[in-house]
């Protein structure tokens, strides 16, 4: 529903894994929404905590985020807060202190407080997200809301149902060509190229401010976070000759251009799938289309596979049964989850693996692989601790993508052939001859005398 802009409006974006201004629809609503009133921008941080009642399970669900996630999240930040200032306005940043109460309350109250006439909100498939905005909308019930979608290839299922397994899904796709951007580049959502200032009553409200510290442009190759480090990151992979090569390296577990590097600015949505995937076209039309410069679509179809599958699975995505009905085989024990976190299983590919996630915040995918089936099969723990674990630790951090692939690997999601079990020494000598990725990532050494 479209509303006319007034000079009584209060707009507020709720900002979540939408961290940027170029393509962003629910910013481009925004703008128009208080081209006359007033515009709050806001980020708040941990806001489903606490709504245990909510929680399927919070025992699955740590409160804090590893050291590398959060970085990757204040850099974000601070670059999306830089961009908000230039078109005019800024960052209110809501998070969790012991002086203040939790951020769903801070939020209630400026809601309230500035008389918030609209809220806009980008579609997530995050299930705690969306009970958030569901108390909101009870707590409020005279704001109107607009919610776009901006993190995903599709507004809507383009088909009737989620079919059972990705491959159904991939061939349905593919097979409607309108659905395949192939010859047209995807709509781009345009830039303000101004926002309406916030109320004048937050001018003195500097502890609302997002503070977080800019960082340099990315010159090496590394995870630094904001829409800024992505675009310039999307810009280089693609003047690269490794697109050309994706499909035979993508399975390595190191090397910058193995793959694409793209997830974690996808995930927190510093970048927009549909620039990457004009970025794709454009090098397929220009340098060269072929098997590789495919697969990199055909990933990009996970990553919307498991959107729509975390949507409609809601909180059965928590689940230790997941989509099936038997109860694994599999149990918590500590101990041996503590190996496992810390990166000292009788494994050393899982324990290489497991030390660069602690220390990076990221893992190839053949890594992931490897350290969940060890997870499952090897250890017998309960799947859920390690998705978990992924959860407040990857810098790429997605609902869908990592509880669906958990499942997925324990046999309790969307995977035809049940549950996945990988060979270590078969892999570890694939993927690791010359044991060079062990020695970088030490995982022989013993840290303790277990
Ligand atoms: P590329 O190989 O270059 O792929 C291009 C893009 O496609 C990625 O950036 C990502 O957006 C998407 N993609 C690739 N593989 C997958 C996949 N299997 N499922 C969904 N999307 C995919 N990916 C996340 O983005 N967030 C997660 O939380 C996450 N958790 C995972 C947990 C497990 C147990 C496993 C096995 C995989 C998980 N993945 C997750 C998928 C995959 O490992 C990462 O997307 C990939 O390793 C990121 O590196 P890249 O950007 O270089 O990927």
């Amino acid at each position: 529903m479209s509303h006319q802009p007034s000079d009584k409006n209060v707009t507020l974006v709720l900002f979540h894994n939408d961290l940027r201004v170029a393509d962003n629809a629910t910013l481009s609503t925004a703008a128009n929404l208080s081209s006359n009133g007033k515009l709050l921008l806001v980020y708040a941080s941990s806001l489903a905590e606490g709504l245990n009642d909510i929680n399927s399970d919070p025992a699955y669900h740590y409160d804090t985020m590893g050291s590398a996630r959060e970085q990757f999240l204040q850099e974000s930040l601070a670059d999306l807060n830089a961009s908000l200032t230039q078109l005019g306005n800024r960052l209110l940043y809501l998070k969790k202190d012991a002086t203040v109460p939790d951020t769903l309350t801070q939020l209630h109250e400026l809601i309230e407080v500035q008389q918030v006439t609209d809220i806009c909100v980008s579609k997530t498939s995050d299930y705690y997200q969306n009970q958030v905005y569901a108390l909101l909308q009870d707590k409020h019930p005279q704001i109107r809301w607009h919610v776009q979608t901006t993190a995903m290839l599709f507004d809507e299922l383009p088909l009737e149902q989620l079919p059972k397994s990705f491959t159904q899904f991939r061939k349905k796709i593919e097979n409607d060509h309108d659905l395949l951007h192939t010859e047209e580049d995807a709509t781009i959502s345009p830039t303000p190229e101004s926002l309406a200032p916030m109320p004048e009553s937050m001018a003195d409200k500097s502890e609302c401010f997002c503070d977080a510290h800019q960082c340099d442009l990315q010159e090496v190759d590394s995870f630094r976070g904001g829409e800024s480090n992505g675009l310039k990151h999307l810009e280089r992979y693609f003047d690269s000759e490794a697109p050309s090569t994706y499909k035979t390296t993508r399975n390595a577990l190191d090397n910058w251009t193995q793959s694409t590097k793209l997830s974690a600015w996808l995930a927190n949505g510093s970048l927009s799938v549909n620039t990457v995937l004009n970025r794709l076209r454009r090098y397929e039309r220009d340098i060269i289309a072929n098997g590789s410069t495919y697969w990199i679509w055909f990933e990009l179809l996970w990553r919307e596979y498991f959107y729509w599958y975390a949507i409609t699975l809601k909180q059965k995505l928590f689940w230790f049964t997941g989509i099936g009905q038997h109860m694994p085989a599999t149990q918590l024990d500590e101990e041996r989850l503590l190996q496992w976190t810390r990166g000292q299983t009788p494994y050393p590919i899982v324990n290489a693996c497991m030390n660069q996630l602690n220390t990076t915040g990221y893992m190839s995918n053949r890594g992931r692989q490897l350290v969940a089936s060890c997870f499952i099969h090897e250890l017998g723990l309960d799947w859920r601790y390690g998705a978990a674990y992924f959860e407040q630790h990857l810098i790429d951090y997605d609902v869908g993508s990592n509880w669906g692939n958990w499942q997925y690997l324990a046999g309790v999601g969307a995977d035809p052939r049940g549950s996945r079990q990988f060979n270590l020494k078969k892999q570890t000598q694939q993927y690791d001859p010359e044991g060079a990725f062990i020695r970088q990532w030490q995982g022989n050494i013993k840290k303790s005398d277990e």
